[in-house]
């Protein structure tokens, strides 16, 4: 099995929430409450929940995109596969962050605001090309542009437009383009088809699985969506008000999900066969706030399974056998 390209341990981000003329601290918001958990090389893992549920903010606190509040994001540096050496990207200087970030790249959901309107698609890429030092300065950068904009399916004349010029798949494409020019190890995809039609969010999945094949990439793809990671994901994990509640590689997790919200998000995915009914499984109450989230499990204001237990001892997240795991005191 290969080794992890990183390792998260108990990684938090918690935001103050200020009051009062002073503006003290009156709260905190848990955004991400000690998870932890890894990524293979050459994985791809599916970090899935509800709008909130704090999965955008673990990807941005694992790459360093925002400071985490404690816990270790260990990323191995190694180029030797033979010999795993570990650094910890969490706590990181200012330049010790720059030199993380030639490692990790992130695809942001709605590409249009990642791109600098007044920029043409080649000069962004040049100015990453020279920030990051990935040519020689007297060196031509034209033939590398173009080799990165046939691998994402695109024009080399394309370069010369500007970002209002493509269509949404289109400046999808650029966003994996430009993630890909510094070569890096991690790329978080952080919901890259919500903003999508539907015709072209398979696309845009098709080209992502084609690049982690031909390239060696690993992924931390976020989505809300079961039914989107399904095709692309090596490992499936639940996320729920700041907590993973499940993880299972993808075939284990969609034959035989165990955690309560797990069933009820699945029992939400349409299936395929008109003829196969599924009972849905309808959660009653709200989402609770992060700012006050409920003593013991998390999810017992909630779930149908719900006994005393569940109000006073929150479960950990424990195996199932293999890589299946489930925070639940009775699955
Ligand atoms: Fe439901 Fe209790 Fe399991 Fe939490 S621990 S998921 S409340 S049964």
């Amino acid at each position: 099995m290969a080794e992890p390209l990183v390792i998260v341990k108990h990684l938090k981000k918690y935001y103050p929430v200020k009051a009062g003329i002073l503006q003290r601290t009156a709260n905190w918001v848990r955004a991400v409450d000690d998870i932890s958990f890894n990524i293979r090389q050459g994985e791809t893992l599916g970090l899935v929940g509800e709008s909130g549920c704090g999965k955008t903010t673990a990807g941005k606190a694992m790459i360093n995109l925002v400071r985490p509040t404690a816990g270790e994001v260990l990323f191995n540096i190694s180029d030797n596969c033979e010999r795993s050496e570990y650094m910890d990207i969490a706590g990181l200087s200012k330049r010790g962050r720059r030199r993380a970030r030639k490692m990790v790249q992130i695809i942001f959901q709605n590409p249009y605001s990642s791109l600098n309107p007044r920029m043409t698609v080649f000069r962004m890429m040049r100015e990453v090309i020279a920030y990051y030092k990935l040519a020689p300065a007297d060196q031509p950068v034209a033939d590398l542009i173009n080799k990165l904009m046939a691998t994402v399916g695109l024009q080399p004349s394309d370069a010369h437009k500007y970002p209002h010029e493509f269509s949404g798949g289109q400046r999808q494409r650029i966003g994996i383009a430009r993630a890909l020019l510094i070569n890096p190890k991690l790329i978080v995809c952080d919901e890259p088809v919500s903003a999508l039609d539907v015709s072209i969010q398979a696309q845009i999945i098709n080209l992502l699985a084609g690049l982690k094949r031909d390239l060696g990439l690993t992924y931390l793809f976020i989505a809300h969506d079961l039914a989107v990671v399904k095709h692309i994901s090596d490992r499936i994990a639940i996320m729920y008000l700041g907590k993973i509640m499940e993880i299972a590689p993808r075939k284990e997790f969609y034959t035989n999900p165990l955690h309560p919200y797990t069933e009820a998000l699945m029992s939400a995915v349409p299936s395929p066969d008109p003829d196969r009914k599924k009972e849905r499984i309808l959660l009653t109450g709200e989402v609770p706030s992060p700012m006050n989230i409920p003593s013991g499990c998390r999810f017992h204001t909630r779930c149908p399974l719900a006994e005393a237990i569940c109000q006073q001892t929150e479960p950990e997240l424990t195996s199932r056998g293999g890589d299946h795991k489930v925070a639940c005191h009775f699955r």
